[in-house]
């Protein structure tokens, strides 16, 4: 059976403290943020809750690339630079990208960056180098919080497929029908007032 990598990203644990940004930009040498974002889901700005007091809500919500199964970025690309493996990580070949930017539209997700030290595309390769010798991808072992998990997906005893089932993960904007290969743990309810 073919495998299907993937991330499953705990909105519960995830505290929003973006070291899973810092360690993307050590493991890759790419500007802070670019591969992997945390956002703030709540209010307009960064670490701001969204609602009226006392019914607050906000959560972190960190993205990387989709790896989708089937990726609009792919067909968009006019020269053939974007790819998918076998065990489904996404990847762009600098050698033949041209830094064109098309495919930075055709992304439903917005996670491709166009890198202004070399002008080409980039984005999280899930850590094919490191997942090719057997390692996590680097992210997921520096997560303070245990946030991230790395596995296959197509294997039902993977600790990533039982996390999906167990925790009712859901994926981002399903209806583009993109079949992304990060799912999300429901963040916690807000905790009830005395
Ligand atoms: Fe391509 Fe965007 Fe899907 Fe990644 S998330 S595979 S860049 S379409």
């Amino acid at each position: 059976m073919s495998k299907r990598y993937g991330l499953v990203v705990d909105l519960e644990r995830c505290i929003g403290c973006h070291t899973c940004t810092m360690a993307c930009k050590v493991e890759n040498d790419i500007e802070l943020g670019s591969w992997i974002h945390v956002g703030t889901i709540g209010g307009d700005g960064m670490d701001t809750a969204g609602g009226r007091f006392p019914d607050l809500r906000m959560h972190y919500q960190p993205t990387p690339c989709m790896h989708c199964a089937q990726p609009p970025c792919i067909d968009a690309c006019p020269l053939g630079a974007i790819y998918r493996r076998d065990d489904g990580i996404v990847l762009v070949d600098r050698d033949r990208c041209d830094g064109c930017e098309i495919c930075l539209s055709a992304c439903p997700y917005e996670v491709l960056h166009l890198d202004p030290a070399t002008n080409l595309v980039g984005k999280c390769s899930l850590c094919s180098h490191r997942v090719d010798q057997g390692l996590e991808p680097f992210c997921v072992i520096c997560c303070e919080t245990e946030a991230l998990h790395f596995g296959d997906l197509a294997d039902p005893e993977s600790e990533v497929s039982k996390l999906v089932a167990a925790k009712s993960a859901f994926v981002l904007l399903p209806e583009q029908g993109t079949g992304p290969a990060v799912h999300y743990i429901p963040p916690m309810a807000p905790r009830g007032l005395p």
